[in-house]
């Protein structure tokens, strides 16, 4: 365990900070007290300081405001910390992970989001063992990117997906190896340690001019058509497989015509594991033919969070289509 390392910790709210209050019901945990409440943190040998959200939110209610919120706070406190981690619901802890990922660029610290599935109050709870190990791991500078830390993994954050709502183990990363496990030691599998140390950027914008198009057979061509002929310049497109479609001359003039009035399509596969590969089948060639992008193996979550990041930038769109199929953050392999 590192000596004298300062951990900056983010509440956002979710389970993870709630405690039973005298008449039993869950309240939020008063951050100020933090060490009080969880005596076992006085045994580390980090500073740890806490900002709590004034109202925590239920990561239901994330957004991509609160994300650039977030990418802020850690970029004004950068300097003064070793890492930081975040406390945040698990429903939407994916999504923030991926954003963050790309509104941080050039991170070289720590950025460790957890939560837990049952409150810190509750005698069975997973949460102090996530959020003591999530320091443990932040202090230890070993994983200087956005991570998801959740029951004993350390996963990539651009990588992960929620993937139970029930057992402790919520989150997976089917595409990409832990970058740690906990057991009785904390043995990571990949330690990257920043050589050159390039300024933080941080990013300020989000576009909302995002949509998912999630395809099932026998979807309504009005529904195809009021997605694409949304206002919206970036649609996902969730297809079968490796990234197969209907091979409907209907269906696919829709997208060719949206295409052709500037609407950027990326091909994320509905499976969690593996990529989607335009050209496998029959039912991809055609995609690919009318200039579909193909996500590869990107998860849902990263693509949109990518595709609302890439398109705040107003990059030309040629530019735009290379980054959507390039790694920045190591979002795809
Ligand atoms: N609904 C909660 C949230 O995502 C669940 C949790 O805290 O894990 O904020």
């Amino acid at each position: 365990m590192s000596q004298n390392k300062s951990i900056l910790l983010i509440y956002t709210g979710g389970t993870i900070g709630m405690i039973k209050g005298g008449d039993g019901s869950l309240k939020p945990f008063d951050f100020e007290k933090l060490t009080s409440e969880i005596p076992e943190l006085k045994k580390f040998d980090v500073e740890l300081s806490a900002i709590a959200f004034k109202k925590p939110i239920d990561s239901s209610n994330m957004n991509p405001k609160t994300w650039v919120y977030l990418a802020n706070l850690i970029g004004q406190h950068y300097q003064q910390y070793d890492g930081f981690v975040i406390l945040h619901g698990s429903d939407t802890m994916a999504y923030t992970a991926s954003a963050l990922s790309f509104l941080l660029e050039d991170l070289c610290k720590p950025v460790i989001l957890t939560g837990s599935q049952l409150p810190i109050g509750i005698r069975r709870t997973d949460a102090k063992e996530n959020l003591i190990t999530a320091i443990e791991i932040a202090a230890s500078g070993n994983t200087p990117e956005v991570c998801v830390y959740f029951e004993y993994k350390l996963l990539r954050g651009n990588r992960t997906v929620k993937v139970n709502a029930e057992h402790f183990e919520a989150f997976d990363s089917p595409n990409f190896h832990a970058l740690a496990e906990a057991g009785v030691h904390i043995k990571y599998h990949q330690k990257v340690s920043c050589i050159i140390e390039k300024p933080l950027k941080v990013y300020e914008q989000m576009s909302s001019s995002v949509a998912l198009l999630k395809l099932y057979p026998g979807i309504p061509q009005e529904v195809v058509k009021a997605v694409l002929n949304s206002n919206c310049k970036g649609i996902v497109l969730e297809t079968f497989g490796s990234g197969n479609a209907s091979t409907q001359i209907k269906f696919l003039s829709v997208l060719e015509s949206a295409i052709y009035n500037g609407k950027i399509i990326l091909n994320i596969s509905q499976c969690l594991a593996g990529a989607v590969s335009q050209g496998l089948y029959e039912t991809s060639s055609q995609l690919e033919k009318i200039g579909v992008i193909s996500g590869k193996d990107m998860t849902t979550e990263a693509a949109l969070t990518k595709m609302m990041f890439l398109l705040a930038q107003d990059l030309p769109t040629e530019e735009l289509k290379t980054q959507l199929t390039h790694s920045l953050r190591g979002e795809l392999s």
